[in-house]
Formats: C-alpha cells, sequence, structure tokens
C-alpha cells in the first residue's frame, strides 16, 4: 500500500518514553502531529542509574521531565497503555480516552524476568527506575543504621549482607556501586568491619555478553571493590530477609538486608498479546525498515524488537534503541509522503561501564581501559548522548563546574 497525504496532518502515536521512543518523538516534532505516552512524567538515562544510587548524579541529570524536553510541537500523554488494537488502530490507556492514529510506533521496553524463582517477585528490589534507585538506598542507609557502635566485625558484615542477583553488565555495575558505598560509609561511621556485597551468577563468568578484554577490567573492580562473586550458582528461593541458592547440588540459605535483581529482561504483556509475528523469545519481528510485516503502518524498536541487521551484542540496549530511532523517524516520513523506505546496519559503538565510585572500563575502537580515566571518559560520553543539545549543556555545565563526587550514606 502506497500512502501518501501531508506529513502535518498525520497523527503519530509513539508509546513509551524510554531511549526508542523519546529520540524518534524529538526527530518527528514539529513535522507532524505526534503524541507520546508514557506511564511516568521523566525520561530515563538508564545507563547512570548507578551514578544516581551512589548520588554522583542528580535527578534531573539523568530523569529530565518529557515537558522540558519535548517543549510544546510534541503532545505528551502520562497514561498506563492497557492495549493495542492493531485492526481498529486504536490504543487504550488507563484512566484517558483511546488514541487512534496513522502511524504507531512500538517502543515500550522489557519488564523484569524473575523467571518463576520463588518469592523473587514479591521480595527482591528490581533496578530499572529512579525509584528503584530510591528504595534500595534507603535499604542500604536503614542497614547501616541497625549497626550499633561496639558491634564485631563479623556482625557488621552480616548486618550489610546484599545480594545481587545476575552478573551481567548491570549486576556487575551495581554491586561494585553498593559496595563501595556501603565500606565507605562503614568508615565513616567508625564502625568496625566490612560489607558484604554478592554477586550471583548461573553462568560460569561474569559479564558472559561482553569481551574478554573488558571482563579482566570488571574481575579486578569486583576484586578491589570485595564483592563476593559466586558464578555457576543459581538463587532458588527469597523471603522477606532471606536467600536460598544452590551451588553444585548444595543448597544453602542466609539472611540479607536485601537481594537486588538484575537476573534479566522479559516482554511486556502488551507485547504478548500482540497478534503480529513473533521471535523465539517473544520479540516483535521487523523488517529491516523496522516496521511489522503485516502491519506497514507501525513501526518498532529498541528491546521489544528483533531487527536481523545489527551487531548481536547490541540487542537490548540503549545504543541499539537510539540508533534505531533515527531510522525510525525518517521511515514513517517516507511512508506518509508515499517515498521509498530506508534499512541500516547497526554497529556496535563501543562499551562503556562504571565499576564503583572510582573506576570504569570503556571498549573503543577494539581497545580497552579503565580506572578513573575511564571513568571520566565514560562521563563525557554520557553527556554527548543525553537527549537535547540543551539538556546536555545543562548536565555538561554542572558535571564540569560542580564535579561527580558521591554523596555518602
Ligand atoms: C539500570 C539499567 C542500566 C542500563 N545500562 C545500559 C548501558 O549502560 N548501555 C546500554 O546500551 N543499555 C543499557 N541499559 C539498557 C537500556 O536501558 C535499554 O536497552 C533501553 O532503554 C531500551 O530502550 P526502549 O526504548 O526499547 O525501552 P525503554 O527505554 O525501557 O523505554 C520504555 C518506556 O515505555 C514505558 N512503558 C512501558 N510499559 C508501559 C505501559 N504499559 N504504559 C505506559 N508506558 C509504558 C516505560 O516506562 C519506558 O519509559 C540499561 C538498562 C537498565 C535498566
Amino acid at each position: 500500500m502506497v500512502v501518501s497525504w501531508p506529513m502535518s496532518k498525520a497523527k503519530i502515536l509513539i508509546l513509551g518514553g524510554g531511549f526508542g521512543g523519546v529520540f524518534t518523538a524529538l526527530e518527528l516534532a514539529g513535522s507532524a502531529d505526534v503524541t507520546l505516552v508514557s506511564d511516568a512524567d521523566h525520561f530515563l538515562f538508564t545507563p547512570m542509574l548507578y551514578e544516581y544510587l551512589s548520588g554522583e548524579v542528580e535527578a534531573w541529570h539523568i530523569a529530565p521531565r518529557y515537558d522540558e524536553l519535548l517543549e510544546d510541537n510534541v503532545h505528551f500523554v502520562q497514561a498506563t497503555i492497557t492495549g493495542i488494537d492493531l485492526k481498529s488502530q486504536s490504543v487504550s490507556l488507563a484512566g484517558h480516552e483511546p488514541l487512534n492514529y496513522d502511524a504507531l510506533v512500538l517502543a515500550i521496553g522489557g519488564v523484569t524476568n524473575y523467571v518463576g524463582v520463588e518469592g523473587a517477585e514479591e521480595f527482591t528490589l528490581p533496578f530499572r527506575k529512579l525509584e528503584h534507585a530510591n528504595n534500595l538506598r534507603q535499604r542500604m542507609v536503614a542497614a547501616l543504621d541497625h549497626i550499633p557502635p561496639d558491634f564485631a566485625p563479623q556482625d557488621a558484615w552480616r548486618a550489610t549482607t546484599f545480594a545481587v542477583v545476575g552478573a551481567g553488565a548491570s549486576g556487575c555495575e551495581l554491586s561494585t556501586k553498593m559496595a563501595d558505598l556501603l565500606n565507605d560509609s562503614l568508615k565513616r561511621r567508625a564502625l568496625q568491619g566490612e560489607a558484604r556485597v554478592m554477586i550471583i551468577e548461573m553462568g560460569d563468568r561474569v559479564v558472559p555478553g561482553m569481551g574478554d578484554q573488558i571482563r579482566e577490567f570488571v574481575e579486578d573492580a569486583l576484586h578491589k571493590s570485595r564483592v563476593e562473586v559466586h558464578t555457576k550458582t543459581r538463587v532458588v528461593k527469597v523471603t522477606a530477609d532471606e536467600l536460598t541458592f544452590e551451588h553444585e547440588g548444595n543448597q544453602e540459605s542466609l539472611k540479607t538486608a536485601g537481594v537486588v535483581w538484575t537476573g534479566g529482561v522479559k516482554m511486556s504483556p502488551l507485547i504478548e498479546q500482540l497478534d503480529a509475528e513473533k521471535s523465539k523469545r517473544g520479540l516483535l519481528v521487523v523488517k529491516p525498515t523496522l516496521q511489522l510485516s503485516q502491519h506497514v503502518n507501525v513501526f518498532a524498536l529498541g528491546d521489544i524488537a528483533f531487527y536481523p541487521d545489527a551487531t548481536p551484542t547490541l540487542a537490548g540496549t540503549a545504543q541499539l534503541a537510539f540508533q534505531q530511532a533515527s531510522l525510525a523517524a525518517r521511515n514513517i516520513k517516507a511512508y506518509m509522503e508515499g517515498n521509498e523506505m530506508h534499512t541500516k546496519h547497526f554497529e556496535e559503538l563501543g562499551e562503556a561501564i562504571s565499576l564503583g565510585t572510582e573506576r570504569a572500563a570503556v571498549l573503543t575502537g577494539g581497545k580497552a581501559f579503565g580506572g578513573a580515566l575511564a571513568r571520566q571518559a565514560r562521563f563525557a560520553l554520557y553527556t554527548s548522548r543525553l537527549p537535547t543539545w540543551h539538556h546536555r549543556l545543562r548536565v555538561g555545565a554542572s558535571w564540569f563546574f560542580e564535579g561527580t563526587q558521591m554523596k555518602r550514606i
């Protein structure tokens, strides 16, 4: 079907205000009747959520409000999406009238995958949103506040036992930050001993999705931050204050002050219910133009889309969603104007990972480097990727003039 009508009159509905949705909206802003729907009132630059936990960055740096980012040429609707009907071209929202569209962009991202572990959904702390970081920080402060001044080192160690489940990039970044924060705080409060932060991984190595070069820096940082690494270990049960795990057939249970779940992502129920072609993992299969095969006016990108022409390590990253947003915007314009659409191969732009409050590791141009310099490089890289030039300038100036030191707990 070839469509052609004035782009300025086209109703474009973008679902999800994360990397895919926001950057598509910013590229289309002003050229059509664009509406963005998301459940929060702010965008979140997830790669720096760890620095928000440690107080190295503030909420306004990494979570600008949509009304500031999008200005007046994109309508923003804050609501939870409850249903997507591709046949009637209508989207239902909680507490808001349904919205219709000429072209739809699906960018609602994934949800935490608890892989059926008993008690995981109820008792572990997720780490995907600003409020999750606030909850974790509070939990850490509460654990420290309960330690009396005369506690023996082994008792302080027990009282500050935290476990992070999953040793992907997220688990390693988080556990090193938590260990640095807790150990700094124990010292500052003149308490004896050190914190116990464990990372638990089913596979036989940490950061299984990353190359050996960067893994060396990660392993070194886990060691320096005194994180206890448990590989080939499976979490079997979580309760309010206890964790049970299994290693080589032996089960062990221990008391914890908190368990954080960074064990993976799965499809949102909205995508599961959608009548469209899916991959084995349940992702929406998209054409090289990002369109769904049976719905030419529907584009999908980011964590929910299976796009074959991308380096495999890019799957499920902000990098990919960010790069796809330009292609999506370009193709929506082409679709509306009846022009030829484009395709693109997406490449890995490099990897950057924060490791505790002092270090990071960066892999770029095939070379990895670590330490304090990598930490600065990562800040510079991420400033350049914030959503608008206006926001980039404000954040860059704040980091330059005010620095990025951790806020102690
Ligand atoms: C803590 C953390 C750190 C990360 N670090 C990195 C990193 O360093 N590098 C990297 O490349 N990637 C990183 N990622 C992965 C990256 O965040 C995702 O790959 C990326 O955000 C995917 O973009 P997206 O647009 O598909 O989805 P998202 O960015 O997840 O956006 C989805 C949006 O849809 C909204 N939404 C979902 N369901 C509904 C609903 N029913 N109603 C209304 N709104 C809804 C969500 O609130 C969200 O705003 C990290 C992820 C996390 C959680």
